[in-house]
């Protein structure tokens, strides 16, 4: 009784998290963070995400493609953020802080 000829592997969900959860097979939806090396739900991770001023759900999956958990990702926004703004600033396109800059720089 085994189907011949035909597309095996049917009903193919498309998304990094399904594409992941593939990946670790029986780990579903769950990855391990590079940063922390905790296990975490991709799904909470990209809902987490997606509370903050930098992004939603789409923007995690771009940036950190299930590779960092929540906080971790979060927390690389946070640097990248604050590296940017130190940028803006050293360019004159933002109110200088010498604080942030040494800071962040
Ligand atoms: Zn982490």
């Amino acid at each position: 009784m085994s189907a011949s000829g035909g597309a095996g592997g049917s009903a193919v969900n498309t998304g990094p998290g399904v594409f992941l959860a593939c990946v670790f097979g029986t780990l579903r939806g769950m990855a391990k963070c590079g940063t922390c090396e905790q296990e975490f739900d991709l799904s909470d991770a990209r809902q987490e995400f997606a509370t903050t001023e930098y992004g939603d759900e789409t923007d995690y999956d771009r940036h950190f493609d299930g590779e960092l958990c929540g906080e971790c990702a979060i927390s690389q926004a946070n640097s990248w953020f604050n590296a940017g703004s130190a940028i803006l600033m050293m360019n004159g396109d933002m109110d200088y802080d010498a604080d942030h800059v040494e800071k962040y720089l």
